[in-house]
């Protein structure tokens, strides 16, 4: 297929009764925010990711609606609206359980002929920019909504539903490809990657989660390209990482990171360590498999219990190995973690707050794996005991961890009887725990100039 896509092609407009949307699957809020721009005179549609899944059946995560109101002309029409962005000014309406996104239709990036006159435009700044590599750092020019669709990254994800007259409208190919399940680039998949390389990630987020095949054309341009992914903004790839596995399907992204080259520009220390390292692979994919059963099962996962999730493994032996060379294993554990937040931090931004916590789970677990345990309410008690908590039940159920302790633990904090151990705890009950001023140690800086997290360890015995 060539890349003309949109250009020359007429929008295929499915009338209501030809598609299975329902406005019985649309959020309240956005019903009601497409009636209100429509009845104030304004084009409202829904677009993006909601069309494609309300087609394939599936519940979406969110509902994202573009008008060709202007941001001020959303802001006038609603009280609990916000403008946000820098890049992309866009409305955010804010109901009691969820936030909308309201955005006015955009137009795609200029030519290059098209770029060229704007920037030698005397009327102020460009409102498109592009970097010397080809990158996008600016995009805020309103169009219409042909071009609005046509800046999408994936044909499937460029499906509008127009509240009008409640059809469906697709400017590219992107009912074909859904009912294909194919994943297409709109557009050259090279220019597109090259605008913004976080497309890339993207691609493998929609082909792992949905279930799609990358076309041909695109996924050998992804591979290709697959190392300019460190020219995206660290923060963004951030936001990306964290979508691509915390979405439950985790253990589907892994080959498709190795195998266009992400996974190597991503994370360089995981991509070695994982090299001819056949039990380590085994323990990563069991850790993504356990990562997805939380999430299919709703049970809440934070930035930081997937790092520990994904990287754990890696870094305990790197403990293990400084504690081996007679590095007592706190300290050991702080220079691994420093060393692999430094590594990481290159490419993708992580708060300093989640590098912490990531180095509180890890350092937690000594103190769970003592059996009995001391002063296990005090334990239990610590802040990132739930996630170190969590992160053991991880490793259980993925048969890399004791199942014994995290019976004594579930049997300590549901008030049953304790697995009998050894010695009986000292305090083994939350109610039992003796009231005692403790001396707080000072602990070295640590290395990696972030805030110390308590540790674990460092609970005198009582
Ligand atoms: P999810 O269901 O996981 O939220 P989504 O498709 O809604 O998937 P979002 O990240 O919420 O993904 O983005 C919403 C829409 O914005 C996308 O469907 C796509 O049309 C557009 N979009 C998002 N990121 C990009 C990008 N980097 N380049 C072009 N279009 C994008
Ligand atoms: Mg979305």
């Amino acid at each position: 297929m060539g890349y003309a896509i949109g250009r020359t092609m007429q929008p295929r407009i499915i009338p209501r009764k030809e598609h299975r949307v329902s406005r019985k699957q649309v959020s309240p809020n956005a019903l009601r925010t497409l009636y209100r721009l429509r009845d104030q005179g304004f084009m409202a549609y829904l677009v993006g990711g909601c069309v494609r899944d309300l087609l394939l059946e599936r519940t979406p995560k969110d509902f994202d609606i573009a008008t060709d109101a202007t941001p001020g002309e959303i802001k006038r029409l609603f009280r609990n609206c916000r403008l946000v962005g820098r890049r992309f000014r866009l409305a955010h309406l804010h109901f009691q359980d969820e936030i909308l996104e309201v955005s006015t239709f955009r137009a795609a990036a200029p030519s290059v002929e098209e770029e060229d006159q704007e920037e030698d435009s005397p009327h102020g700044p460009p409102r498109h920019l592009k970097n010397d590599d080809g990158m996008v750092l600016r995009d805020n020019v309103f169009g219409t909504p042909e071009e609005d669709a046509l800046r999408r990254d994936f044909t499937i994800n460029a499906l509008a539903y127009n509240i009008a007259d409640f059809s469906v409208i697709d400017y590219t190919t992107g009912l074909v490809d859904l009912e294909e399940r194919l994943l297409r680039t709109i557009g050259d998949p090279a220019l597109r990657f090259t605008e913004d390389p976080v497309r890339m990630i993207r691609a493998v987020r929609f082909a792992a989660s949905h279930d799609f095949v990358i076309e041909p054309a695109a996924w050998d341009t992804l591979c290709a390209l697959s190392a300019t992914i460190s020219r995206a903004s660290p923060a963004r790839l951030y936001e990306e990482i964290l979508k691509l596995f915390l979405k439950g399907s985790a253990r589907r992204v892994l080959p498709l990171l190795e195998g266009s080259g992400l996974l190597e520009a991503l994370f360089p220390d995981l991509f070695r360590w994982l090299q001819g390292n056949h039990r380590g692979r085994a323990m990563l994919l069991a850790g993504l498999e356990g990562l997805d059963e939380q999430v299919h099962r709703g049970s809440p996962l934070s930035p930081a219990l997937f790092l520990a999730a994904v990287f754990g493994p890696m870094l305990e032996e790197a403990v293990l190995l400084r504690s081996r060379d007679g590095i007592p294993h706190l300290q050991a554990l702080h220079e691994a973690c420093a060393l692999f937040l430094e590594g990481f931090c290159r490419v993708v931004t992580i708060p300093g707050r989640v590098g912490s916590q990531l180095r509180g789970i890890l350092a937690a677990q000594p103190a769970l794996h003592r059996m009995p345990p001391r002063r296990p309410a005090a334990v239990a008690r610590r802040l990132e005991f739930p996630e170190a908590l969590t992160y053991l039940r991880l490793k259980v159920e993925t048969n890399q961890g004791d199942g014994k302790v995290l019976a004594w633990w579930d049997a300590f904090l549901s008030g049953g009887p304790t697995p009998v151990t050894a010695e009986s705890p000292v305090d083994s009950a939350p109610a039992k725990r003796r009231k005692r001023k403790r001396k707080r140690r000072r602990r070295p800086n640590s290395p990696s100039g972030m805030p110390d997290v308590p540790v674990l360890q460092e609970i005198p015995e009582g």
